[in-house]
């Protein structure tokens, strides 16, 4: 394991890190207690439970109706509007558990965002829907916020931020506590999205986001994914030394 620190030491310090990744603070307690003698007291648990336990009980239900539905549901054999609909409500009023946006990770509401975005993905492909698409690249950016990424540039088009710029704050990464590997896959597929919208600019912008979480984290699952980019379009530009 690597770890990396943003921020200078000091001897003595206590240093603490993510290591159970459980969806509510009740699952993540269940686990920790053995360890650490009581539930954890970071300030995403501490968060969640001063959103009361009704905001509990109907976010733990909202989860388990996810994990359910993806089950279910026949989304490989293909998809309906009507499907991301409810999976629009359904995130909804999983928003709708959390007191305020304090721009803490959601890790249940991740997951809602990432599905949302894989629905509308596969759409907008079966349906021709490039509208869609767009939709789809908008529940990305939420699904990283959700995951607790800052300063995400949503534009849509025409992105001409400059080679050593990146999308999104780098800060993030020592306090996301959702899946990070499967943020920057989402990275590169919010990528491959612009590059099917003839959004270069975009497109480039997210692949230097990719790329770099790619290094700065040893993620090897991505090398399929960049490949596939690259691939796909010649004039698309890539190159060493950003970031
Ligand atoms: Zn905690």
């Amino acid at each position: 394991m690597v770890i990396r620190a943003r921020e200078t030491i000091l001897a003595g310090t206590q240093i603490t890190i993510p290591y159970d990744y459980e969806l509510t603070w009740v699952s993540r307690a269940r686990n920790l207690t053995p360890i650490i003698g009581g539930p954890c007291d970071c300030v995403m648990c501490v968060s969640e439970r001063a959103d009361g336990e009704n905001a509990y009980r109907l976010r733990q239900k909202l989860i388990e109706d996810t994990e359910t539905a993806r089950l279910d549901n026949g989304r490989s054999a293909g998809s309906t509007i009507f499907d991301i609909k409810l999976e629009q409500a359904h995130t909804k009023r999983l928003v709708s558990t959390y007191r305020t946006d304090q721009g803490l990770p959601r890790a249940p509401l991740f997951t809602a965002y990432l599905y949302t975005m894989q629905s509308m993905d596969q759409d907008a492909t079966e349906l021709n829907r490039p509208d869609l698409l767009k939709h789809s690249i908008r529940m990305g950016f939420e699904a990283l916020k959700a995951a607790g990424f800052t300063n995400i540039d949503t534009k849509l088009t025409g992105n001409t931020l400059s080679s050593r710029v990146l999308p999104v704050s780098k800060e993030c990464v020592a306090t996301c506590l959702v899946d990070i590997n499967t943020c920057i896959v989402l990275m590169a597929h919010l990528s491959a999205s612009f590059l099917a919208l003839s959004e270069i600019g975009c497109a480039e912008s997210w692949f230097r986001a990719a790329w770099w979480g790619k290094y700065t984290l040893c993620i090897s699952s991505l090398d399929d994914w960049l490949i596939y980019i690259i691939s796909t379009r010649s004039k698309f530009w890539w190159g060493p030394g950003v970031v």
